[in-house]
């Protein structure tokens, strides 16, 4: 029924071997789902009834982590598979799941049967067991139909399933963008009624979720899904209240989404760099232009703004801020300045940004057809060009180092 051939060698070696100690091993979620509707899975996960101690035992290139959800990861040289042991939410017994006073699941580590490990299991998309030995699809929710029918439907009642994790709602965004289905009703009513709580998420886990819901090549849609449920606030620190915060936020997604298509590199640094640029605009101009004084003070304000809602690495921080200045730079254009600009490792990264800003503002020609004309190797061009800035009047400069569009 699935194409094995789509499947890792490695992850369909693991369940065997997980069989042939006599435990249950099945492929679930993201792999099983993606590969139904067509898509190649970029990952895989088996869930088996073996305990992580039991599988810990199975495989010797492989170690138990961590601890809201005991799971053991299995690796190769190249590649690293998670296996899960079958969960049950039962509040049989001695109840483990330990929840806050606002229902969300803190701590869940009660092993349970398959049929269990399913009910906890967010939509039913998510929740169909593959068995690459037998080919068989075990599908305990109408997985299978409602993949047919392209339509996201919670496990249980997403009201409830929401408050027990608010992540939930942004997860059912990402999959509706990323496979084109529709959300169910229900689930557009527990977005809408349960969002609130995604503040208390904590920010390391909103950037996991973050980096997942823009560098995944729908970060278009999903901007667009996101800002409709009033879901952006609890990831962005930004609120995009004018035509240019909005559009320049559009034009960062839409670059990193053709980034995806074309396989070339992304990172969370130049992303976040781009959406907070209109927050830090608005602390630092007005309409006369950059207070350049209050540039340099308003970046940590704007990082920190940001951290209550995602954490950023650490490393990202000089990325981000070597963007930022590099704007201003780019702008101005004086003296030797351009030919070390060129050379400044962040360049081509402030350079695409520069394109987004003026795509943004609709300006077709401005600094950044300049530069794109300064990168080409003609050493006479270069001088021309830089002649060119000295002639220019001081219309350029008089918003100094801001497009007017922006400054407004
Ligand atoms: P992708 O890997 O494309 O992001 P995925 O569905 O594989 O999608 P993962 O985060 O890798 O997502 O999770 C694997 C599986 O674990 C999911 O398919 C789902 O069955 C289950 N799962 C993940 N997160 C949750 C959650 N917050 N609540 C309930 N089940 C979840
Ligand atoms: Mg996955």
């Amino acid at each position: 029924m699935l194409d094995n051939k789509k499947i890792s060698k490695f992850a369909i070696s693991i369940v065997d071997e997980l069989q042939k100690n006599n435990y249950e091993a099945y492929l679930v979620g993201g792999c099983v789902r993606d590969i139904l509707c067509n898509m190649s899975p970029k990952d895989f996960d088996i869930a088996t009834n073996a305990t992580p101690e039991q599988v810990r035992k199975v495989f010797k290139a492989s170690r138990i982590i961590g601890k809201r959800f005991r799971l053991v990861h299995v690796f190769n040289r190249n590649e690293l598979i998670e296996v899960a042991t079958f969960r049950s939410d039962a509040g049989s017994s001695n109840n483990q799941i330990v929840k806050d006073d606002q229902g969300k699941i803190l701590r869940d580590n009660i092993w349970g049967s398959i049929e269990d490990d399913c009910k906890r299991r967010d939509f039913t998309l998510n929740a169909l067991y593959y068995c690459p030995i037998s080919e068989e699809i075990k599908d305990f929710s109408d997985g299978l139909v409602h993949i047919k029918k392209k339509i996201i439907v919670s496990l249980g009642d997403p009201q409830k399933r929401f408050e027990e994790d608010p992540v939930r709602s942004i997860r059912a965004i990402r999959f509706s963008s990323k496979l084109n289905f529709k959300l169910e009703n229900t689930v557009k009513d527990a977005i809408y009624d349960k969002s609130y709580l995604l503040a208390d998420i904590s920010n390391a886990r909103m950037f996991d979720e973050f980096c997942k819901i823009f560098l995944g090549g729908d970060g278009e849609k999903n901007l667009n899904k996101l800002e409709s449920f009033g879901l952006l606030k609890y990831l962005i620190a930004t609120n995009p209240d004018n035509d240019y915060a909005k559009k320049v936020m559009l034009e960062a997604v839409k670059n990193t989404d053709s980034r995806v298509k074309n396989n070339q590199s992304k990172t969370p640094g130049f992303l976040i760099a781009a959406l907070l640029w209109p927050a830090l605009l608005k602390e630092c101009s007005n309409k006369e232009g950059i207070n350049i004084r209050k540039f340099f003070r308003s970046m940590d304000k704007v990082l920190k703004n940001q951290q209550q809602k995602t954490a950023i690495p650490r490393k990202f921080y000089n990325y981000i801020k070597d963007i930022w200045i590099l704007q201003l730079k780019l702008h101005s254009r004086i003296g030797n300045q351009p030919y070390k600009l060129i050379r400044h490792p962040r360049f081509r990264a402030a350079f695409d940004f520069m394109l987004v800003r003026e795509r943004a503002a609709k300006i077709k020609v401005g600094p950044g057809d300049w530069w794109d004309k300064f990168q080409k190797d003609d050493d006479a061009l270069k001088r021309k060009l830089i002649d060119s800035i000295k002639e220019k009047s001081d219309e350029d400069s008089y918003k100094k180092f801001g497009f007017s569009e922006e400054l407004r």
